[in-house]
């Protein structure tokens, strides 16, 4: 290990955009697990916090980035020892932990999970929070049940998203036929090649609608919220669900109770940063027994290094990014 090595900080609350500075061990927080971080991944969230324009970091200073894949150099914990490669998704980093944007960090063992088999380091963050998210989601349409593969179609949101991409991957794997939202019509090949086999246009979503529509979804996961999602409820059929995890639109909901209560729509909230164990070792089995690496170099977009990430995280926020970019730390 290298006496300094490159990191992103945050100095504080006024000086909220992140810098790439270098950093030394004796920086690093002071937690059993040291890794060095080989990938990380570059999430709407961490857009927000490498600009400043989200808020995300509550300790400061902060080196900010939620996902990790990395090999542990040093380990106060039975569980990992030197060698083992790891992930970690969410658990607080970027808001009150550091994370994921510096060469090496120190970490909780309780925050990471052994790499998934099937993937590579690079794999498992070019699906990162968004797959990890999106494969939450999905399991919990299907354990709700009311979501037939034999009953029309699924509906994604903000589906050229990182969430949305593999939303639409893993449930064309699973067999559902895919209606893809998005405000991108050049991605349509992207997400039809991803699995999806209907399209609708964003906009047609996020104008104010009835507070009960014509049942076109059997189900929906949405990443988008606010009038995009009081509109996907108004239009569930009766007995539906819908998974809410996103506020890409809006933080808002205007939506009415009638959804719910008159076709007993389920809406489902989703969260990644502090799932149990047992619902994240779920949704990375889902993740390997459903995605191609066809998919998941189509859901890639590009790779980039900690100098550039201050740029791509504009480009997060701006909506240009399509699918998702691979962070390279160490
Ligand atoms: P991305 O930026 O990759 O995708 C978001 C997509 O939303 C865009 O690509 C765009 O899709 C659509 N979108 C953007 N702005 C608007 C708008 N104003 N109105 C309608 N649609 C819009 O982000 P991620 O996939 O990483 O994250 C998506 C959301 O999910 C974010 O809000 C994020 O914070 C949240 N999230 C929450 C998690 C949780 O634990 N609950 C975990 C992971 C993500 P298109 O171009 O196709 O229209």
């Amino acid at each position: 290990m290298s006496e300094t090595f490159p990191a992103l900080l945050i100095r504080d609350k006024d000086n909220a955009k992140a810098e790439l500075m270098e950093l030394s061990r004796s920086d690093l927080p002071d937690l059993p697990v040291l890794v060095r971080v080989d990938y990380s991944s570059l999430n709407y969230k961490d857009g927000l916090a490498v600009t400043g324009k989200g808020r995300i970091a509550r300790r400061f200073p902060m080196v900010p980035g939620i996902d990790i894949a990395g090999t542990v150099i040093e380990s106060d914990a039975e569980a990992f020892k030197p060698g083992d490669k790891v992930i970690a998704n969410g658990h607080g980093m970027s808001e009150t932990a550091w994370g994921a944007y510096s060469a090496f960090q120190r970490v909780e063992p309780k925050w990471l999970m052994p790499q998934p088999e099937q993937f590579t380091q690079k794999q498992a963050m070019a699906i990162g929070t968004a797959g990890y998210t999106a494969a939450l989601c999905v399991n919990q349409l299907l354990a709700w049940g009311a979501v037939s593969v034999d009953e029309g179609s699924v509906l994604v949101t903000g589906a050229a998203g990182g969430v949305g991409s593999y939303a639409v991957a893993l449930l064309s794997s699973l067999g559902f036929s895919v209606t893809a939202s998005t405000g991108r019509p050049e991605t349509h090949a992207y997400l039809r090649q991803l699995g999806a086999s209907n399209f609708i246009d964003r906009q047609e979503l996020s104008e104010a609608g009835k507070p009960i529509q014509a049942e076109r979804w059997s189900g929906a996961v949405d990443s988008v919220g606010s009038t995009t999602l009081a509109n996907v409820l108004a239009q569930t059929v009766y007995g539906g669900a819908v998974t809410a995890c996103g506020l890409a639109g809006g933080a808002d909901l205007p939506a009415t109770v009638i959804p719910h209560i008159l076709r007993s729509v389920a809406l489902i909230g989703v969260d990644s940063v502090m799932a149990p164990l047992k619902r994240r070792e779920a949704a990375w089995r889902l993740l390997q027994a459903q995605l191609t690496p066809e998919q998941i170099d189509l859901a890639t977009e590009g790779e980039v290094g900690l100098a550039d990430l201050p740029e791509a995280a504009e480009a997060i926020l701006a909506g240009r990014i399509r699918g998702r970019m691979v962070v390279e730390v160490a």
